[in-house]
């Protein structure tokens, strides 16, 4: 693995460091070395990247994603959410198959790195092309196997696959890891929740995903407690939404150290509320961010992630109730927290996850130091977006994806793209018949 220098670049380090002039000496995937603009360094060995009026910041760490979704974009914009997800998503998604489900994760994973994300968590079926695609585009991924239940047989013919996929792509080049996703506890019943907690307790690290309360009339159909009974919220759980969680519902949370992923632009869309994240924060509770499928953000852009989720708290509270470096902290530290991962921050010892800004657009206007926070979550600056290296490894610099072939990519995924829609048209003239 090559030794890399990055000289004369403004380093903001996390979400409460002032930005700086430093180097940053990377090896063997990690940050070895951070020395000020002046410190003496020896350069032998390594390769050098001058990074004079760029900003380099910790990658962002999307923390619910459905990337296989990008197939989906723009199918149903205006609908609510139960004509979105019966009668848009679930149908269409019948069409898939493994190949196109890897051109879709690769398609998703490319437009995440583009705009400085470095870490995905994604909940689907596929999950072997999943797997795949992170290897290929070079992310780092936390991929879980969306479980529901129709069938004694279907259940554990979903859990197996979750199962097959750990044991092939678990710690991929150190950075996939494989966990559970059991969909929500409206699509699982208590007691198979129950039977998935025992399964879990051999496989201790694994982050493991679910949806909590995306929507009001989840209320009706569950209670957390039944939930925290089956013992599966103890195990290293990443809770999607949680809009809908009351004061009880927040204790429970908590206790059992659940981390609440946040997405404010999927939960505008589909009409589905506000999360009370003020509130999940001043409990102690872990708030990250994450994008959504595209099916229904549309896009997957965290750094609009940030922008919406101040907006709308703001909107809802007060706009001196929500500050950016809480809103930076839930794409960095919170969201490195809840994979405990030394990512999320510029450190040494740490993960070599960084993103690069070229300063030189206007999107960074005025270009000083101490307004480089409010740039980032006020102003969406992806335009500027330069570089990402994870694990060491540019995967995207230049605006350019090196080692992949891009055009032949996006060809295949509209191929592909024209296939589904082709194939739910059909359908839908037949349930017309
Ligand atoms: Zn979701």
């Amino acid at each position: 693995m090559s030794k890399i220098f990055l000289k004369n670049a403004y380093v903001m380090k996390s979400s409460d460091s002032e930005t700086k002039k430093y180097n940053i000496a990377v090896n063997d995937g990690k940050i070895i070395k951070i020395t000020g603009e002046n410190d003496f360094f020896d350069e032998n060995g390594y390769e050098i990247f001058d990074l004079n009026n760029k900003l380099i910041t910790p990658g962002f760490i999307n923390s619910h994603s459905h990337a296989v979704m990008t197939y989906f974009r723009g199918n149903s914009d205006d609908t609510t959410i139960k004509e979105w997800l019966f009668d848009n998503m679930l149908p269409r998604e019948e069409f898939l198959n493994d190949e196109m489900a890897y051109y879709g994760a690769m398609t998703g994973f490319m437009e995440m790195i583009s705009s400085g994300i470095t870490t995905s968590v994604d909940m689907y079926m596929f999950t072997d092309s999943i797997s795949k695609a992170a290897a290929d585009t070079g992310i780092r991924a936390y991929v879980s196997r969306g479980l529901s239940y129709d069938t004694q047989e279907g259940w554990e013919r979903r859990i197996n696959e979750n199962i097959e996929t750990y044991k092939k792509y678990n710690n991929y080049d150190g950075r996939i890891k494989i966990g559970f996703g059991p969909h929500a506890p409206y699509t699982v019943p208590m007691e198979k929740f129950r039977e998935l907690s025992e399964i879990i307790n051999d496989y201790k690290e694994s982050i493991n995903q679910i949806h909590i309360y995306e929507g009001l009339w989840e209320k009706e159909s569950y209670k957390l407690s039944d939930l925290e009974e089956t013992g599966f919220l103890s195990h290293n759980v990443i809770a999607a939404h949680c809009v809908h969680a009351d004061d009880e519902d927040i204790k429970i949370l908590k206790r059992n150290n659940v981390t609440v992923a946040h997405n404010p632009s999927s939960n505008m869309k589909l009409g589905s509320g506000t999360a009370p994240i003020k509130k999940f924060i001043d409990s102690g509770i872990n708030v990250t961010l994450g994008t959504d499928g595209a099916g229904s953000n549309n896009s997957l852009n965290i750094l609009k992630e940030a922008h919406m989720a101040s907006m709308l708290q703001k909107n809802t509270i007060g706009p001196e109730k929500i500050k950016k470096e809480e809103i930076l902290k839930m794409c960095w530290e919170n969201g490195a927290h809840a994979l405990n991962e030394k990512i999320g921050e510029i450190r040494e010892g740490y993960m070599a996850d960084l993103v690069v800004f070229d300063l030189n657009d206007e999107e960074w206007l005025p270009n000083n130091t101490v307004k480089f926070k409010s740039h980032l979550v006020y102003n969406i600056p992806k335009k500027s977006l330069y570089a990402t290296m994870i694990n060491g490894k540019w995967v995207y610099f230049d605006r350019k994806f090196p080692g992949i072939n891009k055009e032949d990519i996006y060809e295949k995924f509209g191929k592909y793209c024209d296939k589904i829609e082709a194939d739910f048209y059909n359908y839908s003239n037949n349930l017309g018949k």
